[in-house]
């Protein structure tokens, strides 16, 4: 099965990107799902990083999955 996004790693935390085009190799810059444009990292570490709420929000609409209750709560941001 096919999922409209992917996950990608940039600036300290996992952010979702719809797959569209090129854009799969290093050190790319994609638009995330919530709205940012950072360049990917190729780190080993970043995978660990925190999943970013608003991209992962975002990528259960996309693609059609319910939020888990655990996670559907998003800390408050300034
Ligand atoms: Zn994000």
């Amino acid at each position: 099965m096919t999922h409209p996004v992917r996950w990608t790693p940039a600036e300290g935390e996992r952010h979702a990107t719809a797959v569209s085009g090129p854009g799969s190799g290093k050190d790319t810059e994609v638009l995330t799902l919530c709205g940012k444009t950072v360049t990917t990292s190729q780190s080993d570490r970043a995978w660990f990083w925190e999943t970013c709420q608003h991209c992962n929000r975002e990528a259960h609409r996309v693609a059609g999955v319910p939020m888990p209750p655990a996670t559907g709560t998003e800390p408050v941001r300034p």
